[in-house]
């Protein structure tokens, strides 16, 4: 088959029936109280749809929807086997679908259609399919009991999860979540970003479809102040699992504490260091992957290499190869397959991005390329990938989460410097150490206080190994076995023999 050119995907585009009504107990339905926002998208300015905005009302009613599936039992207490069997089958529908929903996705937030097609939707499959075939092959525990006693110890459904997640990834985040969510047996309401609602929405009709239980996976679209807030201050909703800023993230413990003390797991922000030593074994690789760690999705990633930190013997000829390689990565129409860059998510995304690029200039740093909105003929919002040269890691272009594409390149001299800037951070989400000396290499990635680190690679990973943060960058893991830890709670039931 041919690939899709530009003018396919217009056509795709013209023709998309796009649902923005929430999707509670298997059926799309209007608000309670019938109030929409305009879903309008960043690529050209385009109305898209009227999204339901979703309020109080709502999340209580999907609260009680939840809670009476997950007591009814039809989905937490089918077997292990019937839970993969559907979530195989939903994945296969995301794949199967691919190409609406990345056109959604990147209608909806502005990302590259190549990206939405060969990263976003496999990345949101996999983690359901993974989930899915992870589910009857984890073994509860039999304790270390006296002869007279027997201990099991149990991992069970917590119940109603409430999934809030953010706009960067709409799509693979909430499927991080929802893998491990729904084959732990949990009924879900999953809240996306009132920035990009479309994808969630649609993919809760492919859910049932592929024979999940209606009322086992809910979408609430609306604003975070009202429905997300009501969800997590809720009585009923057990646990909140939440990926976004970490103003929100303390927000949330906040709401927890003050309502029914529900578990709280947070993904939040990154300001990840990108550590490029003079004994690197291929600086052409690190600096191609250094320009990708900051352009990438427009730098809208929690994990984006923002803070390039270059051993000073190299550091001339070093930036100059990062400036070159990242002329290859020039905003375009995020429907084009051959563009790389694509729209920031909104006016007030770009505007912050802006903001900084203005922060940079005043706190003394030096431009060395791009720093513009450009396309604005277009009614999109497009920045240029942007480098700053003399950064020091107190600035805030150093110390606050940009997400955009703004690279700040801050040199050091040694070893220990190089570890003190990187940990010099409120947060702790990822790091990258490029050497070509193993012993250097592993004792650095032991010093950085960082949930992943990458060495002479940038942003690898897949769903066999944990993802989440140190410090304000979060707790708990998506990912992996371990990430079944936010969605079951353990029982121990002793029985006298
Ligand atoms: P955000 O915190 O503004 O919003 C995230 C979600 O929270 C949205 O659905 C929003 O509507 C909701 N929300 C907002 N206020 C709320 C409230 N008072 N109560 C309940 N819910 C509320 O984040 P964002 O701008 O959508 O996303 C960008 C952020 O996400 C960045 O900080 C980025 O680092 C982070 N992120 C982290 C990871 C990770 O895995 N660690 C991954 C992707 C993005």
């Amino acid at each position: 088959m041919q690939p899709l050119t530009l003018s396919d995907w217009e056509s795709k585009a013209a023709q998309l029936k796009i649902e923005g009504r929430a999707f509670v107990n298997g059926a799309y339905v209007s608000a309670a109280a019938d109030t929409v926002f305009e879903c309008i998208s960043p690529v050209d300015g385009r109305f898209l749809a009227n999204v339901a905005s979703c309020d109080a009302a709502d999340a209580d009613h999907a609260v009680k929807v939840a809670r009476a599936t997950f007591d009814a039992g039809v989905w937490s207490r089918s077997s292990p086997v019937s839970r993969k069997q559907a979530m195989l089958r939903f994945a296969d529908l995301l794949d199967q679908n691919a190409e609406e929903l990345a056109l959604l996705e990147t209608l909806d937030m502005g990302k590259p259609i190549s990206d939405a097609l060969n990263v976003d939707v496999p990345c949101a499959s996999d983690a359901i399919r993974w989930s899915g075939e992870a589910i009857d092959k984890i073994y509860d525990e039999v304790a270390a009991t006296p002869h007279d006693q027997l201990g099991l110890v149990t991992r069970e459904p917590i119940g109603v999860v409430a999934a809030i997640v953010p706009w960067n990834f709409p799509l693979m985040m909430a499927c991080w979540k929802l893998g491990p969510a729904l084959a732990s047996g949990n009924s879900v309401i999953l809240k996306p970003s009132e920035k990009s609602p479309l994808t969630a929405l649609r993919i809760a009709q492919l859910a049932v479809d592929a024979g999940i239980p209606a009322g086992v996976l809910n979408v609430l679209p609306g604003y975070g102040h009202t429905v997300g807030k009501a969800l997590a201050v809720h009585m009923d909703v057990d646990t909140i699992v939440f990926t976004g800023s970490t103003r929100i993230a303390k927000q949330l413990l906040i709401y927890s504490g003050e309502s029914n003390m529900k578990r709280v797991w947070l993904e939040a922000g990154g300001k990840s260091p990108n550590i490029v030593f003079a004994d690197a074994a291929d600086l052409h690789a690190a600096a191609e992957s250094a320009a990708a760690a900051i352009a990438f999705n427009q730098g809208e990633v929690c994990t984006a290499g923002s803070r390039l930190l270059v051993e000073r013997s190299i550091k001339d000829t070093f930036l100059a190869m990062v400036i070159e390689a990242l002329k290859g990565w020039t905003p375009g129409n995020p429907l084009d397959p051959e563009t790389n860059v694509g729209a920031l998510v909104d006016t007030q995304q770009m505007n912050n991005v802006l903001a900084y690029i203005e922060a940079g200039h005043k706190d003394g740093a030096q431009l060395v390329i791009g720093g513009e909105r450009v396309l604005q003929e277009t009614g999109g919002t497009y920045v240029q990938p942007t480098i700053f040269d003399g950064v020091s890691n107190a600035m805030r272009i150093a110390q606050e989460e940009i997400f955009g594409p703004v690279l700040s390149v801050i040199t050091f001299d040694s070893v220990e410097e190089a570890i003190s800037i990187a940990n010099d951070s409120q947060y702790g989400l990822a790091a990258a150490v490029w050497t070509a000396d193993i012993s250097k290499a592993h004792l650095t990635a032991k010093a950085l206080r960082a949930g992943s680190v990458w060495i002479n690679q940038y942003d690898g990973g897949d769903m066999t190994a944990p993802f989440g943060g140190f410090k304000q960058s979060g707790n708990g893991r998506d990912k992996s076995l371990h990430a079944f830890d936010k969605y079951t709670e353990l029982k121990a039931t002793w029985i006298k023999l």
